[in-house]
């Protein structure tokens, strides 16, 4: 038996060439994200990440895998991914539950079973089960604002940019202002005509009153779903919201956190769309529990992704093993959220690249993550 002889928790962080903001205060000036390196007394080394939003610094992460998880794990039996996560989750329940705390939890599982699939030789979509898909339809995430900006001419010429590099789907921030939301989506979708599915992201704007007409005007505009429109306390409000939607989905998630977290949204059918990441919601265990919660009540389940390449990596691996909900010719099938905003370090700590070939990007059936992660580019952002 293998055991588990070191843990490391590494900050990343750098600036972005160009400072940008969404719906919430502030600029997004940085970069982060935790990456979680677990070294076995055989050498095997895996690795995963928390996730890290735009004014999230890693340093919770950081501390919580370093200074309470690193000494539950030393010595530990990396197959045991189950009790781990349940004796991880269980010994920062006091202080951690949501945020930066079950994000480094998030990485640590992340990485025990990337560590599994290396000791088993068998991709984690194998460990999991098995895929449904052998490729996932990839959607851009982008349109970010930079200062002085002329929108809506600048999210037009993104849009654009994402159909030529080959993206049929993507989504469009909005929460600034209801009226200015709706022209620019209308800007948009005459832009890019009916055939690209437009998802909109309020980064919780608005209250459920004011999000009612954008709900009512964004359904007229053929929009996929609509994602965070109010604040992510409020499970009433989104259930009034979703019951009043005539076509438009309402979607929300990564926010919100473990099984625990999701099933009073579960419950109360809240949501059309949960969207837990990967790398904060609870890594492969606690997002497989979150999976079996939404399929109970039919709901339909699609992971946020705004990591670097090793937390899409764990995405794509994830998102294979999602049934269509439900299974039929018309289910919901899942996509992969594939963020396009400035990001220096992204693609630099691994060596795959995952790219688009006709509209999709493909599952890797290497071992574990699949992934060849550049110890050289861990240390140059090494904060
Ligand atoms: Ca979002």
């Amino acid at each position: 038996m293998s055991s588990i002889a070191n843990v490391e928790a590494y900050i990343l962080k750098a600036e972005v060439p160009e400072p940008f903001y969404f719906a919430q205060p502030g600029y997004v000036t940085h970069r982060s994200s935790m990456v979680v390196e677990i070294v076995l007394d055989d050498g095997r080394i895996g690795y995963g990440e928390a996730l890290c939003n735009g004014h999230q610094p890693a340093d919770i992460a950081a501390a919580t895998v370093t200074a309470s998880l690193k000494p539950l794990l030393i010595g530990r039996d990396p197959l045991q991914t189950s009790v781990l996560y349940e004796e991880m989750y269980n010994l920062t329940k006091p202080f951690g539950q949501k945020g930066g705390v079950i994000g480094g939890i998030s990485a640590v599982d992340i990485a025990l079973w990337d560590l599994k699939g290396q000791i088993l030789d068998l991709p984690i979509h194998a460990l999991l089960g098995g895929a449904f898909r052998t490729s996932i339809l990839p959607y851009a995430t982008g349109f970010y604002r930079v200062k002085d900006g002329d929108y809506p001419r600048l999210l037009v010429e993104e849009a654009q940019r994402h159909v030529r590099n080959g993206f049929s789907a993507f989504k469009v921030k909005i929460g600034f202002g209801i009226d200015d939301d709706i022209r620019n989506i209308a800007a948009v979708r005459e832009a890019v005509g009916s055939g690209v599915r437009i998802m909109a992201d309020c980064n919780h704007a608005y209250n459920a009153g004011a999000a009612r007409r954008l709900v009512r005007e964004l359904d007229r505009l053929g929009v996929y779903w609509l994602e965070e429109p109010i604040t992510p306390e409020d499970v009433d409000g989104y259930r009034s919201l979703v019951e009043m939607a005539p076509s438009l989905l309402i979607a929300a998630g990564e926010n919100e956190f473990s099984r625990h977290g999701f099933w009073p949204w579960v419950k109360s059918r809240a949501l059309d769309v949960l969207q837990p990441d990967l790398a904060a919601g609870g890594g492969f265990t606690g997002l497989r529990e979150i999976q079996t919660l939404a399929l109970s009540a039919g709901l339909a389940i699609n992971p946020h992704v705004w990591g670097t390449a090793i937390g899409l990596a764990a995405a794509i691996q994830f998102i294979a093993c999602i049934p269509p909900v439900p299974i039929s010719r018309g289910g919901h099938e899942p996509m992969l959220e594939y963020d396009q905003s400035a990001h220096p370090f992204r693609r630099d700590l691994i060596a795959e690249q995952f790219a688009i070939v006709d509209g999709r990007v493909s599952v890797p059936d290497r071992p574990g993550l699949g992934i060849t992660v550049n110890r050289d580019a861990l240390l140059k952002y090494r904060y």
